[in-house]
């Protein structure tokens, strides 16, 4: 099990750990660490792990086999750190930073477009998110003004718990309908962007977020895309 330091804070750019395992192809395994792994649309993390007498790029981050456990993925041909070593596990943050804001403004985007979400993806410059959408939005410009001005609200941004059997009382938090909430633990994840009455989204989400909507910057709507009977893609960038 790897403790996912970026569940509790997503801005710790590296932390020092120790390497409990290499897995038999090549990934390195850490008892706790900053970096995501790939999942639910975000990519995995990358970096660099540092220890006495070496370092290793690292590539992305995934999860591992066991339940909890992360994979740190090193360049092809890298030097290993030994089993037992100290290592300094540090990302590269912009990259990672670029993710934490377009994840965000994903969420907003699912506020401004009111619909169930089929799917989505994240990058270092834009995202996107499916929706079952069967007729185009009539006006792409009033979308990027709300979406906007939620940014420009600068609204908090927090994490909170409750149990799987709250969730399961309340399936209409759920609005990603591709990705289950991490559920089994015992308890899950919300996001809630905004405060009390001036809640403007909340979900489960396991990813990471900015603190304040007003990091995400100025957003663009990318093309809106027919994708199926049912589907449309819509694209949203930062700057
Ligand atoms: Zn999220």
């Amino acid at each position: 099990m790897t403790d996912p330091l970026f569940r509790e804070d997503a801005y710790a750019r590296d932390c020092t750990a120790t390497v409990t395992a290499i897995n038999d192809r090549g990934g390195v395994v850490l008892d706790r660490t900053v970096f995501y792994p790939t999942g639910g649309g975000q990519p995995g993390d990358r970096g660099v792990l540092e220890w006495e007498g070496g370092e290793t790029p690292i590539i992305t981050a995934v999860k591992g086999e066991a339940p909890g456990e992360i994979v740190h993925v090193p360049a092809e041909g890298a030097a290993l750190p030994p089993v037992g070593a100290r290592v300094t596990a540090r990302l590269d943050w912009d990259t990672r930073y670029r993710h934490m804001r377009v994840h965000t403004g994903l969420h907003l985007l699912s506020v401004v477009v009111p619909l169930p979400v089929t799917g989505g993806s994240i990058s270092a410059d834009k995202g996107r998110l499916d929706f079952d959408m069967p007729e185009a939005p009539a006006d792409k410009e009033a979308l990027e003004a709300e979406l906007n001005a939620l940014v420009a609200g600068d609204h908090a941004v927090g994490t909170e718990w409750i149990t799987d059997a709250e969730l399961a009382a309340n399936p209409d938090l759920v609005k990603t309908m591709s990705v289950k909430p991490p559920m089994g633990q015992g308890r899950v994840r919300l996001v809630r962007i905004g405060t009390g009455e001036g809640t403007v989204d909340l979900q489960p989400c396991g990813g990471t977020h900015v603190r304040a909507t007003g990091e995400i910057g100025r957003v663009r709507l990318g093309k809106i895309e027919k994708k199926g009977r049912q589907n449309r893609r819509v694209s949203m960038l930062i700057d």
